[in-house]
């Protein structure tokens, strides 16, 4: 490569290396989607179209990055779950969430179309920052996961009951906030069974859970036994693992991605795809 005297520049550049063996997790968030919501009249508490908008941005992140098991989101942000054995870019940080929240966003304003047909963009575009978390073991990563959803039903049982008093029961935005001040979960189903005679039990599950989204790759089969033995950390990689990974890779970008609105707090999702936290 061409050397210049330019080139000490390079040494200022700094670079997180993201831990090996842990649980690379990037959480995606819009930014300023109250505003936006407004401006394209989000229907309220949950516009639809906008939350399979946000689905369809995560499904094909999944396509263009194998390397993610599983994502899950709700609201205006979505969570996106590493294989804890990926290599990709070297694990360098930087490179990993620029790229997950760039990618998230282009897909997001390609398929706006598909979901607002009517309502055309324009400037300022929507736009999402980012983080990245290690989670060091299934355990914390389960806990993040649960965090999740748990903030998903907490905000949307609020927000359902927050515009059943304002879009039915004639209280402006004050009264109704003045109203759930203090309330428990167990009071606000009451007023909207009461009041608005709505079993909040009966709301979409998209709106009440949330949607994970993940690889539907089995690894019980002996092909990929292989290609799931421990990482090798070390540079010199065989014939064999590298074949293995290469199969590994082919495996996990042919696998189907699914998608579902359902409790991952219990056990029962995890337990019956122990693929996703291997
Ligand atoms: P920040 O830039 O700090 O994230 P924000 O305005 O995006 O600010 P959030 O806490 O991320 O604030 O909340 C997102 C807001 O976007 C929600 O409060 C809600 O008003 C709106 N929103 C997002 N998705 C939907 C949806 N599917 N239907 C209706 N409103 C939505
Ligand atoms: P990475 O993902 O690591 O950045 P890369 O393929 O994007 O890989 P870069 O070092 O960023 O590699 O180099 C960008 C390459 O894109 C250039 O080497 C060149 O081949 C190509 N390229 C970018 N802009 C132009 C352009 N305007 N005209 C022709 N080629 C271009
Ligand atoms: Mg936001
Ligand atoms: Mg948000
Ligand atoms: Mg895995
Ligand atoms: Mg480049
Ligand atoms: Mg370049």
């Amino acid at each position: 490569m061409a050397n210049s005297k330019y080139e000490y520049v390079k040494t200022f550049e700094q670079s997180t290396t993201l831990l090996p063996d842990t649980y690379m997790t990037v959480r995606i968030d819009g930014r300023g989607f109250h505003k936006l919501s407004a401006k394209y009249k989000f229907e309220k508490p949950n516009d639809r179209h906008a939350l399979e908008l946000m689905n369809a941005a995560a499904t094909a992140m999944m396509k263009e990055l194998p390397d993610i098991d599983c994502a899950y989101g709700e609201s205006d942000e979505f969570s996106f779950i590493f294989d804890r054995s990926s290599r990709l870019f070297e694990r360098r940080e930087s490179k990993i969430l620029t790229t997950v929240v760039s990618t998230f966003t282009s897909y997001y304003i390609h398929l706006w179309s598909d979901f607002f047909a009517d309502k055309p963009l324009s400037p300022p575009m929507p736009t999402f920052d980012g983080r990245v978390v290690l989670y060091p073991s299934s355990s914390t990563l389960r806990d993040y996961m649960s965090w999740r959803q748990v903030d998903c039903h907490i905000n949307n049982l609020y927000n359902t009951t927050f515009w059943a008093l304002v879009q039915n029961g004639g209280m402006d935005a004050t009264q109704a906030e003045e109203r759930l001040k203090g309330t428990m979960a167990s009071e606000k189903n009451e007023i909207l069974f009461c009041e608005f005679k709505m079993n909040y039990n009966n709301e979409a599950d998209m709106f009440k859970k949330g949607s994970i989204i993940y690889r539907d790759c089995d690894t019980s089969s002996s092909d990929s036994q292989e290609a799931h033995a421990p990482a090798v950390f070390n540079s010199e990689q065989s014939e064999m693992s590298k074949t293995a990974k290469k199969k590994e890779r082919r495996r996990r970008a042919q696998a189907s991605i699914t998608i579902e609105h359902t409790d991952i707090i219990r056990n029962e999702f995890w337990d019956q795809r122990p693929w996703l936290l291997s």
